[in-house]
């Protein structure tokens, strides 16, 4: 039995086979080539760059020169090419399958020769062609496929994978990296997949005939259980049901502190698989559609098929509240496929309006079906992600009275009442926010990046996780700030960053008078009780107290003592 504990991502627990899926290790895919020609230019490519690497390696050194001097002669050993060549101009083989096959056949003779040389050319053989194999299959991404029910074990999972997967058999997500606000583990939330994350070197230690025991709370996983762990799980499960079931008889009840301040609770959703499970939840409308995730379903190119969508959404919504469409927030670790951007810094880069501003046919069409959509609902709202000032923000707002205009010009109805908002999530617009509430309807935080973006600390990157804190000073003043911005310009303020969804932080997000909180609808109905635990008064003058706190440490040992004392239930 393997013992490990990692950060809980998504609760949930589960016991089931494991199925082991990791990115490092070299695919070869034995299936034809669709394009021999894109196949034959993609042997080129790597056939370049190895070559590049080893004269690379060989300028750095003396040590190794006879070596790669052996390495140099095999890779351009004509015959070898030859053979690679033909396997996928004759043959049909894709290119990575090419090499090994070409690989295999030279291996065979080798081992057939009476010559220790020859013999022990072998291991370098091997080793060209890995290098080759590698270059070509980091091109040709695999796609990710469980086959049969389980827990998947992998080193890391990319956003677009995660949408474009089949998830009707992944039970559970155990996986080497990521952080607790990383857009993998959102989308495990939303989609309710129990998930622990930062699990170290987990999956190498996993094969597809293990047992996984996972608690997506706790973040613990446990690989081949012994008995007593297996009935500590299993009593886990018992009781993480009956929670369930008690957390469903408060669903139709009103989020209302016992002070009677009433507090909106939305679901985030990342598509129309979202939306039941908000109905389900009792959510109050969509807080944050984050629309860019569309964009990885290759359905979704098609305009029609975009307004059906958006049009569903508010439809189906419209018993309970409004959608808040977030504009596209491709960049950073959002990339669509097919969309090729390579930068440096991405996360600091070319993203969200910064990107929709330059690409303005991409962004008016999604405008368009916005807008077209917000005629079925009074009510419905727009938002736009990482705005950095006010500057920024009425660019982006005349360039929506522009598409507005040419609506209007085509006889294209929408909602002129649509409410217009922006997120809070780089720090140069909290601090602005007083100014930055002049221009709208709502402003709502965006948690996840404004803490990324304050302390300097990478979301994904679970290595420096320990950094990642909500409740830094910096934080909470910030928090503070947009909250009075808001109030004194007379607007709401919502938040839709992952700490609106736990239910520990609630005595400072009520006590800071937020007025909205967006969560994975998973996390609604436990939110929902908290807060009708709560006195909005004696939160109040917690949050004051903590603002005077120095640091996280402090501000945490206080929020721990205010959720013990002043109870949960
Ligand atoms: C955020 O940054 O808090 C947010 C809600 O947006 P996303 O997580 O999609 O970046
Ligand atoms: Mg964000």
């Amino acid at each position: 039995m393997l013992e490990r504990s990692g950060i809980g991502i998504s609760s949930g627990i589960v016991m089931a086979k494991a199925y082991v899926f990791r990115h490092s290790e070299i695919y070869i895919s034995h299936e034809m080539a669709e394009d021999r020609d894109a196949a034959l230019a993609l042997f080129e490519a790597a056939y370049r760059k190895t070559h590049s690497d080893i004269d690379a390696i060989e300028a750095s050194g003396e040590d190794e020169k006879a070596l790669l001097a052996v390495y140099k002669a095999m890779l351009e050993d004509p015959d070898y090419l030859l053979l690679i060549r033909s396997n996928i101009k004759e043959r049909g083989y894709n290119a990575a399958w090419a090499v090994e096959a070409a690989t295999d056949k030279y291996v065979s003779l080798l081992e057939r020769v009476n010559d220790d040389f020859f013999k022990e050319r072998i291991a370098d053989l091997r080793d060209i062609s890995e290098r080759l194999m590698i270059s070509i299959s980091s091109d040709s991404r695999r796609e990710v496929s469980v086959p049969y029910p389980a827990v998947l074990a992998a080193d890391y999972l990319l956003p677009s994978e995660i949408i474009s997967m089949d998830l009707s058999n992944v039970l559970g997500l155990c996986l080497d990296k990521g952080g607790v606000t990383s857009h993998a583990a959102i989308l495990a939330r939303s989609l309710g997949i129990p998930s622990v994350f930062a699990l170290g070197d987990l999956s190498f230690h996993v094969t597809d005939d293990d047992v996984i025991a996972m608690d997506g709370k706790a973040g613990t996983v446990s690989v081949n259980p012994d008995r007593r762990t297996r009935s500590s799980y299993r009593k886990r499960m018992d009781n993480e049901l009956r929670s369930e079931a008690e957390l469903k008889a408060d669903a139709g009840l009103p989020a209302i502190t016992k002070d009677g301040f009433q507090v909106s609770l939305m679901g985030n959703i990342e598509g129309m698989e979202g939306i039941a499970a908000a109905i389900k939840a009792g959510a109050d409308g969509i807080g944050l559609f984050r629309t860019e995730f569309l964009m990885m379903q290759p359905e979704y190119a098609d305009e029609e098929k975009r307004n059906a969508i958006y049009r569903e959404t508010v439809e189906r919504m419209s018993p309970y509240g409004p959608v808040t469409f977030r504009t596209y927030d491709i960049g950073g670790d959002k990339v669509p496929k097919e969309m090729k951007i390579e930068e440096e810094n991405p996360i600091l880069g070319w993203r969200a309006v910064r990107l929709c501003m330059e690409m303005k046919d991409l962004f008016r069409d999604q405008l368009v079906s916005i807008l077209k959509a917000s005629a079925s609902c009074h009510g419905t709202r727009l938002m736009f992600p990482m705005v950095s000032g006010s500057e920024e923000l009425r660019s982006v707002i005349a360039f929506l009275d522009e598409v507005k205009d040419e609506c209007r010009g085509k006889g294209i109805a929408f909602d002129e009442d649509i409410k217009i908002g922006t997120m809070i999530e780089i720090p140069s617009a909290a601090i602005t926010s007083d100014v930055i509430a002049r221009y709208v309807d709502f402003m709502s935080i965006g948690t996840n990046d404004l803490i990324q973006y304050t302390i300097a600390v990478d979301r994904g990157n679970e290595k420096i996780s320990y950094l990642y804190r909500p409740l830094h000073p910096a934080v909470l003043r910030l928090l503070a700030h947009v909250a009075e911005s808001a109030h004194k310009n007379g607007i709401p303020v919502s938040m839709c960053g992952e700490m609106a969804g736990y239910p520990d932080y609630l005595p400072i997000l009520i006590g800071l008078g937020i007025d909205e909180l967006s969560m994975a609808p998973s996390s609604i109905m436990e939110v929902r009780r908290r807060i009708r635990t709560l006195s909005r008064s004696s939160c109040a003058s917690f949050a004051n107290h903590v603002l005077s706190l120095p640091d996280a440490q402090e501000i945490e040992n206080a929020l721990k003592e205010f959720n013990s004392t002043y109870g949960k239930a």
